[in-house]
């Protein structure tokens, strides 16, 4: 089959690979329909994850129709179109029965906590990704749902993962009716965290990033206002000023470890060199938000990394959320809210690509090319 291939940081590739196999019986092998390149890919590309091994597949966004099922699935029968969590889970441990699923007891690692996910290193399991055209998907009766006949194919991969995690940023924010909340980062996640935001009641919405064409289709497509933070002096002075001197009910951060660094900790202790200043974005979350507000962090940073300036978040007493996505759990809301036409998902994709091209996707994507937001990588067939 063809898939991407990593070969080493900025370095990916389309190459034919062995098709996967049925491992365990609870496995099922999926082909491919629609992938994703997600802004966490990005953190594997610019070789900041561990443990993420030459000749590995990234991709934990997608769809695909069921070619065969291990012998003990049985939610699951081939032909099947599904959309396919992007957290790999057991269903039945302690934590996925409060459907907290992406710390799922069975899977997580014991050493850092963090969760399986397809095509994510080493680090979160070793798992083989969907940029192919097919994709082993183990313990197959609990992840993959079933897509609804009235459900675009391309509003159901981004279900996978950034209409959910946009969501859940939003929902652990625990925002009140008329709430003013300010979202960091207009990626996929951020966009879909500020419609979500109004979603849940928010009275006002405001996304901070520095790409303008990112900023120009978040406040069209979400209706919000937008700070260019490359123009404001100091990030938490300016929300203070836009919201009465009190500072924003909520803040959330949709950039992570893009944003880090004059240097980085990562997963095995070096520091990485990056752009911006340390933590920028935690820093000013966490000094934008008014006194006892709200900061949620969706934002992925390695679990070493340590700069978050916790003085001032005790001193004014806030609450911090922050998780991997689960997203099972937020599947039925959002479908409804789709076939209710409150959100549109696929009106973020501005990029369809062969799988073969591969390479260039990533390399615009990762350089905020040709006004890039969403890419979706079609294989072949
Ligand atoms: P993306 O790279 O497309 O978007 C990140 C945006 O942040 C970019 O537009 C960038 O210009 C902007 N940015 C950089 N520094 C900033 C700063 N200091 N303030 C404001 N904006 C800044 O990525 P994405 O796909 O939208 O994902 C966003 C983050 O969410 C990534 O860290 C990703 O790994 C993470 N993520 C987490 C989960 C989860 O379950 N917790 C799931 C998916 C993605
Ligand atoms: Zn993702």
């Amino acid at each position: 089959m063809l898939a991407m291939e990593f070969r080493g940081p900025y370095r990916v590739r389309a190459k034919h690979k062995s098709d996967p196999q049925i491992e365990h019986p609870n496995d099922a092998i999926i082909r491919v329909t629609r992938s994703c390149i997600c802004g966490s890919d990005l953190h594997l590309y610019h070789g900041l994850v561990p443990d993420t091994h030459v000749g590995t597949t990234f991709g934990h966004e997608f769809t695909g129709v069921v070619e065969q099922v291990g012998q003990s699935v049985q939610n699951l029968k081939v032909g099947d179109h599904v959309l396919v969590p992007f957290n790999i889970f057991c269903g039945s441990c302690y934590f996925c029965q409060k459907e907290l699923y992406s710390n799922c007891h069975n899977v997580n690692s014991q050493a850092t906590a963090v969760g399986a996910i397809y095509g994510y290193s080493h680090t979160a399991g070793g798992y083989d990704g969907g940029q192919a055209e097919f994709v082993r998907v183990p313990m197959a009766d609990v992840g993959p749902t079933v897509i609804p006949k009235d459900l675009h194919v391309e509003d159901a991969v981004l279900l996978t993962d950034a209409f959910p995690t946009g969501y859940q940023a939003a929902e652990m924010g625990d925002i009140k009716e008329g709430d003013t909340v300010v979202v960091f980062g207009a990626g996929p996640v951020g966009i879909f965290a500020a419609k979500s935001a109004w979603l849940l009641g928010a009275g006002r919405v405001i996304v901070v990033d520095h790409v303008e064409y990112r900023l120009e289709f978040v406040r069209n497509y979400a209706q919000c206002e937008v700070v260019n933070f490359k123009e404001v002096d100091d990030m938490a002075v300016h929300i203070k000023k836009m919201t009465d001197g009190l500072g924003a009910d909520v803040c959330i951060d949709c950039v992570g470890c893009e944003a880090v660094g004059n240097a980085m900790q990562t997963l095995t202790g070096r520091y990485m060199k990056l752009q911006g200043g340390a933590a920028t974005v935690l820093h000013w979350a966490i000094n934008s938000v008014r006194k006892a507000g709200t900061v949620s962090i969706v934002g992925v940073y390695g679990p070493t990394f340590n700069a978050i300036p916790i003085g001032n978040a005790v001193n004014k007493g806030l609450t911090l959320r922050m998780n991997q996505a689960s997203v099972k759990r937020h599947l039925p809301r959002l479908i409804e809210h789709i076939q209710a036409g409150r959100i549109s998902p696929r009106e973020i994709i501005t990029h369809r690509i062969p799988l073969e091209e591969v390479a260039d996707a990533y390399h615009m994507f990762s350089s905020k090319l040709d006004n890039c937001i969403k890419t979706v990588l079609i294989p072949p067939g």
